[in-house]
């Protein structure tokens, strides 16, 4: 074989590729890792799919994805113009950067927020500010962010957030949109847990995106879709720079039965919340110090801080979570809220660990 030598771009060699969730292969694992939802997608996905003409697949999909941008926009109450979907919301994600970072057009971000964000950072070869949450006001925005984004062309605010699962309060993201002179892209990957969220600031700022996923609240991991909203002029922009068939003809269609079916999305989403503050209680029970979750998670420290040692030991028995290394988000755990059954079993294998 010739003599291998790199030809990679110089960045593309220094960087590390993002880490995802663990995803084990073994099915009795109580898998409280990657915030997936515990309970089914629609029937009404499950029906499409089985209604699904599998002789179409030798054509191109909707390149547009306008059926499935029309019941977005409905659901949203936007127009259709403000409406891009994506293959995930990593893919609108991507399709952000690659619009507005670069060497000379930087990013600011939280900290600790979603690890992905540095990751399509240094594919653009954009510099990253890092804004520190306040890790002793429950991970609270600094106030002086807006002269800490300063010179950043995007800022990326992650509501709720993740790993930490609080929110901010919204008019503080009002205030931002408004004096921030870049995009506020806002992340409400969790907005369906939350009390509320920002779809409305896309009416009132042409300089608000405002993504979502069907990955956690719509139960579809597995099927890749997320979208965001925003000024048409910005769809437009998102519109020239994403995959050109970056919607299969299958998620298309079971991601338009899942959207449309929002009476199933809100039943789904009361069991969750109320599951949330059922192991919310029992975590306090045991002396874990938790951050008031908005999302589908909680992020919690055990009594002795030690975030390794109780990931260890519940893999150790099965329950797996996920476990973030560093000097403030190695004391805690993110628990993705489970069914009661799984809450169980984790909370029975924690007793035994601080027993
Ligand atoms: C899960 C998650 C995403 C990605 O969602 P996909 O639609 O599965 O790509 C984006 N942002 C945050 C903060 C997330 O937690």
């Amino acid at each position: 074989m010739k003599e291998y030598k790199s030809y990679f771009r110089s960045t593309v060699d220094a960087m590390a590729g993002y880490a995802p969730g663990e995803q084990p292969k073994m099915l009795d694992l109580v898998k409280l890792n990657t915030n997936e939802n515990p309970f089914p997608p629609a029937p009404s996905v499950l029906g499409a799919l089985e209604s699904f003409d599998s002789s179409m697949l030798r054509r191109y999909p909707d390149p547009m994805a306008d059926s499935l941008c029309s019941a977005i926009a409905e659901v949203n109450n936007v127009t259709r113009n403000m409406v891009v979907a994506g293959n995930g919301s990593d893919d609108i994600l991507t399709m952000t950067f690659r619009a507005f970072t670069a060497p000379d057009k930087p990013v600011a971000v939280l900290e600790p927020t979603y690890s992905l964000y540095p990751v399509l950072a240094a594919m653009q070869e954009a510099p990253v500010i890092k804004i520190k949450l306040d890790e002793n006001n429950n991970f609270a925005m600094p106030e002086d962010i807006l002269d800490q984004a300063a010179g950043a062309n995007i800022l990326i605010i992650t509501r709720p957030n993740a790993p930490t699962g609080n929110s901010f309060p919204k008019e503080n993201i009002r205030k931002i949109a408004s004096e921030f002179d870049g995009i506020l892209f806002i992340d409400e990957a969790y907005a369906d847990f939350a009390d509320d969220n920002c779809m409305d600031l896309v009416h009132e700022f042409s300089n608000v995106i405002v993504s979502r996923t069907s990955s956690k609240s719509l139960a579809l991991a597995g099927l890749r879709f997320g979208y965001a909203v925003a000024h048409p002029t910005i769809i437009e922009g998102l519109n020239k720079l994403k995959d050109s068939y970056n919607m299969d003809m299958i998620t298309q269609k079971l991601a338009e039965a899942a959207i449309r079916d929002q009476e199933y999305l809100q039943t789904t989403l009361a069991k969750v919340k109320k599951l949330r503050s059922e192991l919310a209680c029992e975590l306090e029970k045991l002396n874990f110090t938790l951050i008031p979750s908005q999302s589908n998670f909680i992020f919690a420290a055990p009594p002795d801080k030690d975030g390794a040692r109780a990931f260890k030991f519940l893999r150790d028995h099965a329950v797996i979570v996920r476990y973030f290394p560093g000097e403030v988000t190695g004391q805690y755990l993110r628990i993705t809220v489970g069914t009661a059954a799984q809450n169980q079993r984790l909370i029975t294998v924690l007793k035994e660990l601080y027993k």
